[in-house]
């Protein structure tokens, strides 16, 4: 098991495929992109796989792969079907997926064969001309085609991801909840947080839960749902249910009392939080002949090095040098 010295254990491992991606989301990467990771320096589909296989035999149980955009990496599908095929002592892993859904129209129900179970979809917008600016690509439609993909290939609960941005969106929680009931989808909107790679963030400017809340509260009844155990949402029924909304506030309330994640970088390097401002090259172990009891003590290591919280209140807060498509979301 892998437990840090809060007593918090670790069951969610998200590994990062690519730091590349297919659309620039403001908040996340520059028009130009950010300087990628070498071809050489990504670990190979057999790597991941190695590191993922120690760590569900420590106790991993979920794995989400992300990125980047996970939908770029081309053995996409074979990674999905190599870690359903893992076995820990809770038996196999669920594998999820968080995505940007335009390659979810191919690839959606050869991800179901192998084994996916579902995925989470970021949709900042509904709005065509909003979407263009926002990602700065043309591609609405194409998303919204990914999720009806998914949802045909029965990824579920899908649920959909929008960072939610002053004067740029916020005016569209109410339709992109009512967008999510009609489809049966779960909408959930996260707080923007400090890890743009022009350090722009702004602890005024961020709209905060609460205020999400409040916006949301004036179009739908909400009744908040209980036993939220380690999940980053706090979610609320819509009108009486079944529907229901998640409000993810990890700035203004952090639940890092209950995290269970740890974080694998495309890069091979384990980070114990979003924010840390160090990382475990097991890569490098690897590469340099490294057993698994080796890997495993270096996952304990790392955990053992986790830190209370994100200490984004904290005067002393420094950003994270890699942004979070290089991290993973
Ligand atoms: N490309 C995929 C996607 O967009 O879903 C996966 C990677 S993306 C980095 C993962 C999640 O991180 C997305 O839901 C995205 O909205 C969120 N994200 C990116 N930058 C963020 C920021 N500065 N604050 C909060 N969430 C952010
Ligand atoms: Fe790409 Fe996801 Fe970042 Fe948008 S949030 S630029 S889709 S990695």
């Amino acid at each position: 098991m892998l437990v840090d010295r809060f007593g918090r254990e670790h069951r969610d491992l998200r590994i990062s495929l690519t730091d590349r991606c297919s659309l620039r989301c403001t908040y996340c990467m520059p028009a130009e992109g950010v300087p990628w990771l070498r071809g050489p320096d990504l670990m190979t589909t057999a790597e991941l796989v190695r590191i993922a296989t120690v760590a569900v035999a420590e106790g991993i149980t979920e794995v989400r792969l992300t990125g980047g955009e996970p939908l770029l990496r081309p053995d996409v599908v074979e990674i999905v079907a190599a870690l359903t095929a893992l076995s820990g002592p809770s038996g196999p892993p669920e594998v999820s997926l968080t995505t940007n859904a335009l390659r979810l129209p191919a690839l959606a129900t050869p991800l179901a064969d192998a084994g996916l179970s579902r995925v989470n979809v970021s949709l900042d917008t509904l709005r065509r001309d909003r979407f263009k600016e926002l990602t700065r690509r043309d591609r609405l439609t194409d998303t919204l085609a990914g999720i009806a993909a998914a949802d045909v290939a029965g990824l579920h609960p899908i649920k959909l991801n929008a960072v939610v941005m002053r004067g740029v969106n916020d005016d569209e929680v109410v339709d992109l909840v009512r967008y999510a009931v009609d489809h049966g989808y779960e909408m959930r909107f996260i707080e923007q947080m400090p890890l743009d790679p022009g350090h722009t963030w702004l602890r005024e400017a961020m709209v905060t839960g609460t205020e999400i809340l409040e916006r949301l509260a004036a179009a739908f009844t909400l009744t908040e749902v209980t036993g939220r155990g380690s999940a980053p949402a706090e979610r609320w029924a819509i009108d009486g249910g079944p529907s229901t909304v998640g409000v993810i506030a990890s700035v203004s309330a952090p639940f890092c009392g209950a995290c269970d994640r740890v974080r694998l970088t495309a890069d091979g390097q384990l980070r114990s939080c979003l924010f840390a401002r160090t990382e475990s090259n097991l890569l490098g172990l690897l590469r340099d002949g490294a057993d698994d009891a080796a890997l495993a003590a270096a996952l304990h290591t790392c955990l053992a090095g986790k830190l209370p919280g994100h200490g984004i209140d904290d005067p002393t807060f420094l950003q994270p040098d890699r942004p979070m498509s290089a991290i993973g979301g």
